[in-house]
Parts: C-alpha cells; sequence; structure tokens
C-alpha cells in the first residue's frame, strides 16, 4: 500500500460555477504537501450538452454548430472569470475543442456510440485543463496527466470494459513516478482508450469508477468523493423527506445500494476499492469539514432501512413461440443474448412458459435485444416503470413505497425486498 498516497474526485456539480471550481482550489489548499491524485468529471451538465451535440450531429438537422458555439462560450466565460486573456488555458482549451470541430465537419459516423465517445469526452478534457491551470495559478502546484494514457479499455464504446493488466502497467510505468508531495497529479473521470488509441467512456456518472481504478493500481490509502449532499443518505432526498446520513457503511452494503439506482456513486466504484481494502470517503464539498460517510469492510450492525429507486425501468415477459417450457437451454441462450447487448437485469423471474426480466431501459438497448429474440421468443414489454429495492425493509415503509401504484414483481431475499411498480393510471370520466 501506498501510505501516503490519497485520489480525490470532484464530479460536475462541484466544478459547474466560477465560485465552485474557486471552492474546489480552497479545499485542496489543506492538502498541500501531501500526495494527491485528482480525478475530475465534465463541469455541470456539460456531459448532457455535448450528448445534444452527437445527438443533432447524428441527425445531421444543422443544429449542431450553435450547439457547439453555445457550448463554447460558456467555457471561455468560466473561464474569464479565474485567469486574466492572456493565460495559456486558453491555447490548450482551444486545441481541446477543436477535436469536435473535426468531427462536426465530418459525415456522421456509422457507429453512433463511437462518436458519441469522440465528442463526449472533450467535456472531461476540458474541465481537466481549466482545474489544472486554476490549481497552479492558486499556488498548487499541480500535473495534467491524460487519462488515456493509463486506462485501456475494450472496444465497447459508451460502455468500455477497462484492461486491468494493461491499466495497471500503465500506471506504474506512467503515473507511479509521478506521484510527489511536491504537485498533485490530476487527471480526468469517465474517459479511457481502445488499443488502437480511440477515446472510449466507461458510462454515465463513470468518473467515480475511474478514481477508483487510480486508487486500486496505486495502492493509494483512502479515496474521497466531494458531493453535494453530506454523505450516503438513507434515501434520495430529491425522493424523500427524513433521510439521514450514515456516518459508516459496509462495501457490501454501499455495492448492493449502488447497483440498484442509489445515484450517490457509480455501481462499479466499490468492488476495486473492496478488493484492496481501501476505505471511500463520501464528503460534501459544500461542508468539508463534515464528518461524511465511510465505507470500509467494517461490518455495520443496525443498519436503518435504505431505499434506492430506480426509474426507468422495463419489465420484459419472454415466452417460447410455440408456447413449451422455457428450458435450460432457452436460459442458456437468453443469457447469451443478454451478454452480448450489455443489458443490466435488476430482478429476474421464472415461471414454467414465461421468463421475465426487469432491466433498465435506456439507449435503445430493450429494443435491439427483443429483437435480436424475437425470431424464437415472444416478448412483452412494460416500461415507464420504477425499481424500489428496500434494505432491512419495515412493512410500514413498503406500504408507504407501494401507496397508489401497482406492483408488478415482488421479491423478498433475507433483508432485501425489490418491487416493480407502475402508477396507477389515472380513470378518466366519460
Ligand atoms: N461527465 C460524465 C457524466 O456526466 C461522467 C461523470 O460525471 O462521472 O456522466
Amino acid at each position: 500500500m501506498n501510505q501516503d498516497l490519497q485520489v480525490f474526485k470532484f464530479g460536475g456539480a462541484s466544478l459547474d460555477s466560477v465560485e465552485s471550481i474557486q471552492n474546489v482550489g480552497q479545499i485542496l489548499q489543506d492538502m498541500k504537501g501531501q500526495a494527491l491524485v485528482i480525478v475530475v468529471s465534465a463541469m455541470g451538465k456539460t456531459t448532457n450538452e455535448l450528448e445534444k451535440i452527437v445527438q443533432a450531429h447524428a441527425e445531421q438537422n444543422g443544429e449542431a454548430p450553435a450547439l457547439f458555439d453555445a457550448f463554447k462560450r460558456k467555457t471561455f466565460e468560466t473561464c474569464l472569470g479565474l485567469f486574466d486573456e492572456s493565460h495559456e488555458v486558453f491555447v490548450s482549451l482551444n486545441d481541446a475543442l477543436v477535436e469536435i470541430d473535426w468531427v462536426l465537419e465530418e459525415e456522421p459516423h456509422e457507429n453512433y456510440d463511437y462518436t458519441y465517445d469522440q465528442i463526449v469526452s472533450v467535456g472531461e478534457m476540458v474541465s481537466s485543463i481549466i482545474v489544472h491551470a486554476y490549481l497552479n495559478q492558486q499556488g498548487l502546484p499541480t500535473q495534467w496527466l491524460d487519462a488515456r494514457d493509463v486506462i485501456l479499455t475494450d472496444n465497447v464504446y459508451r460502455a468500455g470494459w477497462v484492461q486491468w493488466k494493461e491499466t495497471q502497467e500503465n500506471a506504474n510505468r506512467i503515473v507511479k513516478p509521478m506521484i510527489s508531495t511536491e504537485a498533485f497529479v490530476l487527471t480526468q473521470g469517465f474517459i479511457g482508450t481502445t488499443s488502437e488509441n480511440f477515446t472510449t467512456t466507461l458510462g454515465r456518472e463513470g468518473s467515480d469508477y475511474t478514481a477508483a481504478i487510480f486508487s486500486y493500481c496505486l495502492d493509494a490509502k483512502s479515496m474521497t468523493i466531494w458531493k453535494d449532499v453530506p454523505g450516503v443518505l438513507t434515501g434520495d432526498p430529491r425522493l424523500f423527506d427524513n433521510v439521514s446520513k450514515l456516518d459508516l457503511l459496509s462495501y457490501k452494503e454501499a455495492i448492493e445500494m449502488t447497483y440498484y439506482g442509489a445515484k450517490v456513486i457509480h455501481p462499479k466504484t466499490i468492488k476495486p476499492l473492496q478488493n484492496k481494502h481501501i476505505p471511500l470517503l463520501v464528503k460534501s464539498f459544500i461542508d468539508p469539514q463534515g464528518s461524511g460517510t465511510y465505507i470500509s469492510d467494517e461490518v455495520v450492525d443496525n443498519y436503518p432501512p435504505l431505499v434506492a429507486v430506480e426509474k426507468a425501468q422495463a419489465l420484459l415477459h419472454i415466452s417460447t413461440r410455440d408456447f413449451s417450457f422455457v428450458a435450460e437451454h432457452h436460459m442458456s441462450h437468453l443469457f447469451k443474448v443478454i451478454a452480448e447487448h450489455r443489458l443490466q437485469v435488476n430482478m429476474m423471474q421464472n415461471t414454467a412458459i414465461c421468463f421475465s426480466i426487469c432491466v433498465n431501459d435506456k439507449d435503445n438497448k430493450v429494443a435491439d435485444f427483443s429483437q435480436a429474440i424475437e425470431g424464437q421468443f415472444k416478448v412483452i414489454i412494460d416500461r415507464g416503470l420504477e425499481l424500489i429495492t428496500v434494505r432491512h425493509y419495515q412493512e410500514k415503509i413498503l406500504e408507504e413505497l407501494r401507496a397508489e401504484k401497482i406492483v408488478l414483481l415482488e421479491e423478498r431475499i433475507r433483508q432485501t425486498v425489490q418491487m416493480v411498480l407502475k402508477d396507477v393510471p389515472v380513470m378518466k370520466r366519460k
């Protein structure tokens, strides 16, 4: 274990304005003289804005240049709030932004996801260039690192899988020599590269995962995610009142909750940390002195009920066309196709003639999957559903959550209840 190294991750909300970036600088002043790797996401809602440019370019609806101009304007405005007009950061930014110009000048590529990664990744590049320049300007010596020189993925755009062996070798060769108490290392979250040097992304909100990859490969002593909430809460404060902060959480609990939709941490983040017993802190950038939540191997007793809500769910009812039983060979084929489509299965149930799965309904994956199996199977799809997972449940809470909803699927295993819910349709008067 590298006793001294810490890894910090700052997400979009902590970098969404001049003041926010200054606040991050303030937090980092306290780390001066310590070995630190900083991972940054794109600023604010940049990724959503860049996604719109990708879409407009794919549709060739003529809107892409204006959207891109708006993005550039906003970026330069933020910079003018932080730097003098003659600062060299503007040159570096132009170099990063021109990548988008090049893509927009071309006809849309046949692979939408490829174009998506080339454009959307620029958000992280821009943000890292700005924060790097700002920290140096504030007297915090910081070295800029291109995460794509380190994180190698497979060739699946928008959902790259990390090639751990090569990534570890790159970290040893490139990053370890950079670690020092004299200067921080700052890099981008979310992005990686294929073996042919094309940029990939790790999936939305993937910067937490990047920080965990660096923590793992560099044997960090801890990793901290800076959020706009005081720590990990018992439920999403945007959806529920009366949520409270958890001081301690085990890796196991954190994995369960994030996998099923607790948005506070990207689900893939915990495992690499757990494998090396690296504690994860979730802290507030609004109240940096607050205690936050400490996630580790430590077994915690007496959890309160924890609620995770995952929206945009689809329930697929799959049956054989000839109404024979859904037998082992059908299942094995179905799982193969599920894996090929990288469909996240959140719940499943099997009866003699029907196999039902509840999956995240995003990016056309459900339609593509159904198309791939419809020759052999009949598929009925319910959409617009909600998956609620309650750990350490109490009946009263389940009743409240089910109120005015239709339960399409429910499962109880030990301390966990999962329910797939649909809103009750509103009856119209004649
Ligand atoms: N910027 C990317 C996103 O918004 C990655 C991240 O923020 O973690 O999904």
